[in-house]
């Protein structure tokens, strides 16, 4: 949840003047103006009055719903013809959390995620992190001239929350625990690894994810055609943290195809995070692992070039594709 930051609402008056107003009415079979009403209702709560401004508002960033007694998530997605999971990831609720009279939720006008721009972000690179056409995410949020400002959150139609750790898993870990606790697991039989106190890095940076080394490895090899991964390098090598949160699938000694030691992580929503070259590892298949846990020791495995080979490669990948990861690190 760490990737997302709702609520806040900025930069209205940079939205053009005029939004038509059949893109604000409810959809036909819904009958008279009721969707539309509440939409109303939603700014009345935050302004005075249901300004032009308020229009465009409502249009660009959504609007507020305050939850009724016998009112569902299926119902309010109904009603405003948006899915439930748009409801459930705008307001940080849980899988199988329910919604209660008087709670206040964010409703976007569209089905997606809300999106705070970090320092650094372009228009052009968040489209690409959330794999949705940068046109959609313009003319949502009616953006002009390509200006985004950090701080501002954006509309990301169609988009899905990148990292949304399961909630079973904050629930059954929620502070880091001095002793590694075993993980359930049928299929594994091998012994648990010796018990280490997991180590984090000193100052987690603020990305969707964070850098998978400390704060003074520097990039060496860049994402680009034939290299879809980072190579990041510590003078000497150094500690390998996980970039966020998430389940061990993957953590094997060997050449393996050329990532020689490597581990893979599975944060949930189809985004994975793979860490090659690794010297040794300090995590297991089926370990659950917080964000910046260190998770090994960089080293020089498998297929790599020159005397400064140590480093590690680090990939990550959102529904299969191997994205530039310095999109979600920044
Ligand atoms: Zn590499």
């Amino acid at each position: 949840m760490q990737a997302l930051c709702f609520g806040v609402f900025a930069l209205s008056t940079l939205m053009p003047p005029y939004v038509p107003k059949a893109a604000l009415a409810p959809p036909a079979e819904n009958g008279p103006s009721s969707q539309f009403l509440l939409v109303e209702e939603g700014f009345l709560m935050k302004s005075s009055s249901l300004t032009q401004q308020g229009a465009r508002r409502a249009y660009a960033e959504g609007s507020y719903h305050t939850v009724k007694d016998g009112e569902s998530l299926e119902r309010l997605a109904n009603l405003y013809g948006i899915s439930k999971e748009t409801i459930a990831w705008a307001n940080n609720i849980g899988e199988g959390q329910s919604i209660h009279p008087g709670q206040e939720l964010l409703i976007l006008p569209v089905d997606g995620v809300l999106h705070t721009v970090k320092r650094g972000q372009t228009l052009l690179g968040i489209a690409e992190m959330y794999s949705v056409p940068v046109q959609r995410i313009t003319d949502q949020n009616r953006i002009q001239g390509g200006f985004i400002m950090a701080g501002q959150e954006l509309i990301v139609p169609e988009g899905e929350p990148i990292v949304q750790s399961p909630p079973t898993q904050v629930a059954q870990q929620p502070t880091p625990q001095p002793q590694p606790q075993p993980q359930p697991s049928q299929q594994d039989t091998s012994p648990p690894p010796p018990p280490a106190p997991p180590s984090f890095t000193p100052s987690p940076t603020v990305g969707v994810l964070q850098k998978p080394c400390s704060d003074d490895c520097f990039i060496t090899q860049y994402y680009h055609g034939g290299h879809y991964a980072l190579d990041l390098q510590d003078k000497g090598g150094g500690p390998v943290y996980a970039a966020e949160a998430g389940r061990v699938i993957r953590a094997e000694y060997g050449w393996n195809g050329g990532y020689g030691n490597v581990i893979t992580i599975d944060h949930g929503n189809d985004l994975v995070t793979l860490y090659a070259h690794n010297k040794e590892l300090n995590v297991s298949k089926g370990d659950y692992v917080q964000r910046g846990q260190k998770i090994a020791d960089m080293g020089a495995t498998g297929l790599v070039y020159g005397p400064t080979g140590i480093h590690v490669h680090f990939e990550v990948q959102l529904k299969g594709v191997k994205k530039n990861p310095l999109l979600y690190i920044q």
